[in-house]
């Protein structure tokens, strides 16, 4: 038997696109103003190639009037308080709902998804996130004590869920008391625009939210205006690269949300029913155009002949069609150009040896349609198994053992999400904390939901969107402003404790400190260290590129240090603190030498005893939460290390800010590569002797001395440093980031401010914590 159509009406959306005379300009400072370059370009239906509408390009005077709007707004919106933002933010979540089905068919028509998707999750999911986020707003007072709004932001989002991503950035963005600028993609403008007429029949006041369409020239324009604060992105990893050296140096906070190869992992004793409606899920959802996809199917060998053959019979089944028909599965491609990606990367699928497999039915011709794709026999290396394809194409490999799947998993520059498949329970919570994604999903796939935060690890980009830790991207600490450029480096006055005696003293040269044993420096080279009074007093070894390798290899084979329980390094920890008051006069001593008086270099050590015992305290308190998401999951929000971090500590402060550093980096597991202050390191060379009486672990803090820009750029370009906290100058801030684009390291910089590092709201914070970790979400199936 042959399945009828089954059409939703276009007629409501079409009446839309009438009443605009098929034309619409740009929204900015609550009015519909024209594009000063007068061009438009055409919107089309890509399920049929007919042209929707026309939609204004904005050049960049556009993009500077609608940022003006935006900050010349701000103060307003700020001063309008927590509850009367939430205020607001439900209403547009009301409205949302009061117009829904005109959002879905409108969505499904200029995307090309079905009508079922968007009508049942997209619009669904973004009344969600407007309802939930009027709560953060009407809590954020309460709940962020310490943080206060960022000021204008920047939104740029893709085709794929062209509402949802504007929900997803727009909401946390109102919510925590910001002004934005968005731009939507230029295939799938509509719904931002019918989102712009929204907010103004609720009278959000003008310049809140300002839509500005337009290409990635207009995208340019808002990444590098002056007034934008922050840009919160969601595309190409490559583009996410192109924002983050744009902006590096600026000051500007970004957060990305880039392309994935999520693996689809299948164990053996998985419900293979379930498994097949999985599939279909992870890859066949909005035509695989998903970038949590699940688009590397692992297969335990001894089930995957079976597997295939129900995915190959689910796959003759499903239906391409017409997006507004409410019995397709499979919509239409965005635009014919990402049709041709798909179809160049299926061919070097199978020009690579790939065995591709498509069902016996053709796709529709009226549209950009291609069909559902199966590939086997695929190497990992092959083009396909690493490269997003952002089509409906699943590729399938096959492993053996666990390790081997998780090794599996992991090889790939991404990690945005994964899927474990089994009955067994404690495998699968075994494999979830060895899979390096930001979201991780149980027998399950592709839910989302506002109440948890999704965003990627590794190339997949940084920051998270959705649940409290979703929030933090659109907040700055309120103790940020009392950071002064000004430089108070070491005090110049002269050493308060100078050798009593003339004798020559014993010659002392620290050596570098890595793997948990004294090395000496690759160069052969010595620093001279002087004292506050100019005078010579020791030498360190100059660090070169060859130590910090060497210190990241010997960072990378301490990972026994992120497995072990946060109780069993807070004994570690609060042993350090044990040893460095055993030594305290000598510390207090060495800090004399560079100038401080007695009182200050004791108030500084007994402060950073005072700092080990904090971090110490929160090693195994620092936990995660469980997020109240859809009723069918917990999900468990984990706080995981970012892995092996560098850490290049300021000239100021030179124990203090080492240690306020250093321990809540490795309190949450990480393994760290430290670059202590150029001018007096030898407050860091001195806890050689403490870590290795305290049962530190070898590895877990490795210490380069020498010249820190140097050094520093050498970590910022090494490819296995997954994250770099840098407390330097402004110049050294823009290096960074810019080096850091090439394997989107995490990186906390200083843009040459400097911090007071003896107040606990600048030198001791929760904020450390957060920025030595990120989150990953665990979706558990639990209860009805
Ligand atoms: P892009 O990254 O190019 O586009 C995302 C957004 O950024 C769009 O609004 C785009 O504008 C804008 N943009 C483009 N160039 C710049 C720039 N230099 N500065 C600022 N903004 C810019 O993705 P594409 O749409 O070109 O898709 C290409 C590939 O990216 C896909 O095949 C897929 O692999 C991946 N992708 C990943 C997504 C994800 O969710 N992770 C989403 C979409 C794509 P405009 O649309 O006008 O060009």
């Amino acid at each position: 038997m042959e399945y009828g159509v089954a059409p939703e009406s276009p007629s409501a959306a079409n009446e839309w696109l009438e009443k605009n005379k098929g034309k619409f300009n740009l929204y900015f400072d609550g009015k519909w103003q024209t594009p000063l370059s007068k061009k438009y370009f055409d919107t089309i239906n890509p399920a049929n190639k007919k042209t929707l509408a026309k939609i204004a390009e904005a050049n960049a005077t556009d993009v500077d009037k609608a940022v003006k709007a935006a900050k010349k707004a701000l103060p307003k919106w700020v001063k309008l308080g927590a509850h009367g933002r939430a205020r607001y933010l439900y209403a547009i979540a009301r409205q949302i709902q009061k117009h829904s089905r005109l959002f879905a068919v409108l969505e499904s028509m200029d995307n090309g998804k079905p009508i079922r998707e968007s009508r049942d999750i997209d619009i669904p999911l973004v009344a969600r996130h407007f309802y939930h986020h009027a709560g953060w707003a009407q809590l954020r007072d309460t709940e962020l004590k310490d943080y206060k709004e960022i000021g204008v932001i920047a939104q740029i989002i893709p085709w794929n869920f062209p509402l949802l991503m504007l929900a997803w950035k727009i909401a946390p963005a109102l919510a925590m008391g910001n002004t934005v600028v968005l731009k939507p993609a230029e295939f799938t403008s509509l719904t931002a625009l019918l989102f712009a007429e929204l907010c103004d029949e609720i009278g959000l006041p003008a310049g809140v939210v300002n839509i500005i369409t337009g290409d990635g020239k207009t995208g340019a324009a808002m990444v590098n205006h002056p007034s934008v604060d922050k840009i919160a992105f969601t595309g190409s990893t490559d583009v996410g690269r192109i924002i983050r050296r744009a902006t590096a140096g600026t000051g500007k906070k970004i957060s990305l949300e880039l392309g994935g190869k999520s693996p689809f992992i299948v164990f053996e004793d998985a419900d293979l029913d379930s498994v097949v409606e999985g599939v279909v899920d992870a890859i066949w959802f909005n035509q695989g155009q998903v970038c949590c996809a699940g688009s590397r199917l692992l297969v335990q060998e001894s089930i995957a002949e079976r597997l295939y053959a129900k995915i190959r019979n689910r796959m003759e089944k499903l239906r391409v069609g017409d997006s507004l028909d409410k019995s397709i599965d499979i919509g239409a491609i965005v635009a014919p150009v990402q049709l041709q990606v798909i179809e160049k990367l299926v061919q070097q699928g199978v020009d690579e040896g790939g065995n591709m497999w498509q069902p016996s039915w053709s796709c529709p011709v009226e549209g950009y349609f291609y069909p559902p794709t199966l590939f086997t026999d695929v190497t990992p290396a092959a083009t396909i198994a690493q490269v997003e394809i952002f089509g409906p194409v699943l590729v399938a490999m096959t492993f053996r053992t666990h390790p081997e799947a998780i090794r599996l998993a992991n090889n790939t520059r991404y990690g945005l999400a994964a899927s474990i498949w089994t009955e067994n329970i404690n495998l699968a919570l075994d494999v979830a904390p060895k899979i390096k994604a930001g979201t991780v999903w149980i027998n399950c796939t592709n839910v989302f939901d506002a109440a948890s935060g999704f965003g990627g690890y590794r190339e997949s980009g940084f920051g998270r969107e959705g649940g409290k830790e979703g929030l933090y991207e659109y907040v700055k600490l309120r103790s940020e402003e009392s950071h002064t450029a000004k430089k108070t480096a070491l005090k110049k006055n002269a050493a308060s404790e100078s050798s009593s005696s003339d004798l020559p003293a014993i010659d002392r040269t620290t050596k570098l400190y890595v793997g948990g044993k004294q090395v000496r420096p690759d160069s052969g080279y010595s620093l001279t260290i002087k004292n506050g009074a100019g005078k010579s007093i020791a030498t360190v070894g100059l660090g070169n590129r060859k130590d910090i390798r060497n210190a990241v290899e010997a960072a990378h084979a301490a990972e026994s240090w992120t497995s072990m329980s946060g109780h069993a390094r807070a004994q570690v920890l609060y042993y350090i603190a044990e040893n460095l008051y055993i030594r305290e006069d000598e510390f207090i001593k060495r800090l004399m030498q560079f100038g401080l008086s007695k009182t200050d270099a004791s108030k500084e050590v007994s402060m950073s005893i005072e700092r080990i015992y904090t971090y110490a305290a929160y090693a195994d308190k620092y936990d995660g939460s469980v997020h109240h998401t859809l009723s069918r999951n917990v999900t468990l929000a984990m706080p995981e290390p970012l892995g092996v971090l560098g850490i290049v500590c300021p000239e100021e402060a030179p124990l203090l800010a080492f240690v306020s550093s250093v321990i809540p980096a490795i309190a949450m597991g990480n393994r760290v590569v430290v670059v202590p202050s150029e001018t007096a390191p030898l407050s860091a060379t001195d806890l050689y002797q403490i870590f290795e009486t305290s049962d530190l672990p070898g590895g877990v803090v490795n210490i380069v001395t020498g010249v820190r820009d140097e050094l520093s750029a050498v970590l910022a370009n090494h490819d296995d440093v997954d994250g770099l906290w840098y407390f330097g100058t402004l110049e050294g801030s823009k290096l960074i980031e810019n080096a850091a684009a090439e394997n989107m390291k995490r990186t906390w910089v200083n843009f040459g401010k400097q911090r007071d590092w003896s107040e606990n709201h600048a030198g001791e914070h929760e904020f450390f914590l957060r920025n030595a970790t990120q989150i990953k979400n665990i979706w558990i199936p639990y209860g009805e």
